[in-house]
């Protein structure tokens, strides 16, 4: 019997980004839902007929979305939050859900595990009346059938959607499982009379995370009482992006069918699978999540591994998650050096098939293993393209791994050289990207204006930003970022290394796609990247001027990298050429440069066990990426989020001089952490909630700075937004910054008075 293949999900936003531009028309009324529909109709069709013909067994429904699949689990359920209860039609529902409305704020949305993908966060609540609203997942069924593709249905699995709801009253939300269980197992009755038999996959990522004993005290009966639904309905349990030992475990004792496991970031996955081999195992070994093509021979060592305790006739070839983090296909890309070692979303599929078939029929042939040796990169081998080395990532001769001295030190040069007052205000970094700057950046790409003209026109922004911060009286001003589109592509096309794809888009939530770049070879800084526009800011006022660059983690961690060499060695690579650019802006006369860290957080392993590794070498290369500054130069470093209670330590240790967070919306909560553990440098809690178009006023900022010197020493203390401006307008930006600036000054000048007191 050949050996079966499955694919765990497949993107859904489709090869020219056809649901972006139709679900976008659609929200700006200039298409019907009639057209988001057929649209939709068109995308499921076409994925599922190239997957079977690519001759994929198990091939997923329900895999689609409009916008997310926890959302629609949340209207499988019936779990509507109260404030859109009252909106009678089902599609304005769905998507005020998802994005809000006038009246009701959208629904949280946070990212999936390690992954730049956002859901939406479940809300329950203790009056929901879960039911069943099953026809999303049965219409898709059926309309697969129709085409001839009998489709084995996702669903995401009951624990794994507790586990990411939140509570109204922060109660423990596995306290509903009994009110959702049984939904599920209507919805199973239902789906076992589609067809004789049936195969649903669970998927619950969720066991991934350490995943705690009330999980796992929850999941072997859940699963029993699942898989006792008569009716032919088989199931899978999956799980990705870790292995997930504990609850292999536990499934075993289940009558369930098969166990999805990831065995490329899950390698541990391996030590189960004794007791596991009574079970279907869906091997997942073609990475879903990255984008270089399968090392077909290692992919066959392992999965003869996998036999030596699992029979053949058990084993399905799969890939290590959702084809979802993946791009469409390589066919659409322009001809590169690299091109013939990469593998989207349909060469993965390719990849899955022919391994099942190599694995039938007894791995590969001599002749079929010469050719693999010969000629890496062929289809059989999978491989990073050779290592083009770019010459010394960066120019710091110093050999410094870090900054002199300590924080106490150089804080008393940098007092003594910046002369700040107290509660010094600043801003993130960009200014709003107006539409005249996007035309800008296009004409140029295209070559519609010259480089000179391109140049007058940031200059003219960075002239505007300055006269507009000076004239409301912000302490440290930035430039604006005008010259930037997104803060990892600018600096991923002035370095050396990097491979940009020509559609190589990712679904990050609902119609947003990212398009990461790849990083490809070596590492290295040909020329200063920014020196030019700050030096310019600078000469436009007296005031400091910010030198604005993207931390290596964050660079790393938005990127595609190379499976074949560490990523920590990528990341000093990185480290090193941003070295350079602090010393070349230092040399410029620049006296404050912002190292921004904003997925520093996102980086962090899901599993305990990996995360000390990941904190040494993500500090090294933020330290290293700064160790060219001098103690008269001031660092600060800028993270969207505020929860930093499990990682303080290492924030620490990252030593900056100033530390920008995002607190408007959070208040105190998490900033509470800085003052137990007496933080000692300086930190600026986000005041201004740059997510949302209100305007506080001037009373609303002295409240939110008020409350945060609750926690925070006033010597200690920054004014600022929570993060970047640049997808606010101007005309929401002025009035807010004024105010701010305002509130600030008028608070220090409380504070100043005070102490004048006898
Ligand atoms: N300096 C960047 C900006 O202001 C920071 C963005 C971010 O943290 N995401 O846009
Ligand atoms: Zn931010």
């Amino acid at each position: 019997m050949a050996v079966r293949t499955l694919i765990n999900g497949f993107p859904r936003i489709g090869e020219n980004r056809e649901l972006k531009k139709v679900l976008e028309n659609y929200w700006a009324h200039k298409a019907a839902f009639d057209d988001v529909e057929k649209t939709a109709a068109a995308l499921r069709g076409k994925h599922w007929r190239l997957q079977k013909d690519a001759g994929i067994d198990f091939i997923s429904s329900n895999d689609f979305s409009l916008y997310d699949g926890m959302l629609d689990t949340i209207v499988m359920l019936n779990a509507i939050p109260e404030r859109f209860v009252g909106i009678a039609d089902k599609n304005e529902r769905y998507f005020a859900m998802a994005r809000g409305n006038g009246k009701a704020a959208a629904m949280e949305m946070t990212k999936w595990f390690n992954t730049n993908y956002h859901f939406i966060v479940p809300e329950l609540r203790d009056d929901m009346v879960f039911q069943l609203e099953p026809k999303k997942i049965i219409s898709e069924y059926r309309e697969a059938k129709a085409m001839g593709v009998t489709t084995k249905i996702n669903l995401i699995g009951p624990l794994t959607f507790l586990e990411l709801s939140k509570t109204k009253d922060g109660n423990d939300s596995f306290t509903y499982l009994h009110k959702i269980m049984p939904v599920y197992k209507q919805l199973l009755e239902e789906i076992a009379k589609l067809d004789e038999s049936v195969y649903v996959q669970f998927d619950e990522p969720g066991f991934v995370k350490n995943p705690s004993g009330r999980m796992l005290s929850l999941l072997r009966e859940s699963y029993q009482e699942l898989a006792a639904v008569s009716g032919g309905v088989k199931i899978i349990v999956t799980s990705y992006f870790e292995h997930s030992l504990e609850a292999t475990k536990l499934l075993c004792d289940t009558p369930i069918w098969g166990i999805g496991l990831d065995f490329v970031y899950g390698r541990r996955n391996l030590e189960e699978l004794e007791r596991a081999a009574s079970k279907h195992i869906v091997a997942g070994v073609v990475d879903g999540r990255n984008i270089w093509r399968n090392d077909i021979s290692a992919s066959l060592e392992l999965l003869e591994r996998i036999n030596k305790t699992v029979p053949r006739e058990r084993i399905v070839v799969s890939t290590s998650c959702s084809l979802l983090h993946s791009p469409y296909s390589v066919k659409n890309e322009s001809e590169s050096a690299i091109k013939k070692y990469l593998a989207f979303a349909c060469e993965k599929v390719e990849e899955v098939s022919l391994l099942a078939k190599l694995f039938s029929s007894g791995g590969l042939s001599e002749a079929e293993k010469s050719l693999v040796a010969e000629n890496k990169g062929n289809v059989l081998s999978g491989s990073n393209p050779p290592l083009i080395k770019n010459g010394p990532a960066g120019d710091n001769p110093s050999g410094k791994k870090a900054r002199d001295g300590t924080y106490r030190e150089r804080s008393a040069i940098q007092r003594d050289r910046l002369n700040l007052p107290l509660l010094p205000a600043t801003t993130i970094g960009s200014f709003p990207q107006t539409p005249e700057l996007r035309k800008a950046r296009s004409d140029y790409r295209k070559g519609g204006i010259s480089g000179a003209d391109y140049e007058k026109e940031l200059k003219k922004y960075i002239d505007h930003c300055v006269a507009f911060q000076e004239e409301i009286g912000l302490d440290v001003l930035v430039h604006g970022e005008p010259e930037r589109n997104d803060m990892v592509e600018y600096f991923g096309e002035l370095l050396e290394g990097f491979h940009f794809t020509k559609n190589g888009w990712v679904q990050s939530y609902g119609s947003r796609c990212v398009k990461p770049p790849v990083i490809s070879g070596d590492v290295s800084r040909p020329e200063p990247m920014t020196v030019k526009w700050i030096r310019y800011a600078q000469s436009k006022t007296k005031k400091p001027m910010k030198g604005m660059l993207t931390g290596p983690v964050t660079i790393l961690n938005w990127s595609f990298v190379r499976n074949d060499i560490p990523r920590s060695t990528v990341a000093m690579q990185i480290a090193l050429a941003l070295s350079g650019e602090v010393a070349d802006l230092q040399k410029a006369g620049i006296t404050i440069i912002q190292v921004d860290e904003a997925a520093f957080r996102e980086g962090y392993p899901l599993r305990k066990e990996n995360i000390g590794e990941y904190e040494q070498w993500a500090l090294e290369a933020f330290r290293l990426a700064v160790s060219t500054a001098d103690a008269s130069t001031q660092i600060h470093t800028h993270m969207c989020y505020s929860e930093f209670n499990d990682i303080i330590k290492t924030i620490e240790a990252m030593d900056a001089d100033v530390l920008t967070v995002e607190t408007a919306r959070s208040g105190n909560k998490l900033l509470n952490v800085f003052k137990e553990t007496a933080y000692q440098n300086e930190i600026g809690p986000g005041v201004y909630d740059i997510h949302s178009p209100r305007i506080p006023s001037v009373a609303e900022f002295r409240e939110q700075i008020a409350a945060r010197l609750e926690v925070v020493d006033e010597k200690q203390m920054w004014v600022n937004p929570d993060c970047g401006l640049k997808t606010r307008s101007w005309e929401e930006v002025r009035p807010a910054l004024k105010n701010m600036v305002e509130a600030a000054r008028s608070i220090r000048g409380e504070i100043l008075h005070a102490a004048d007191m006898p």
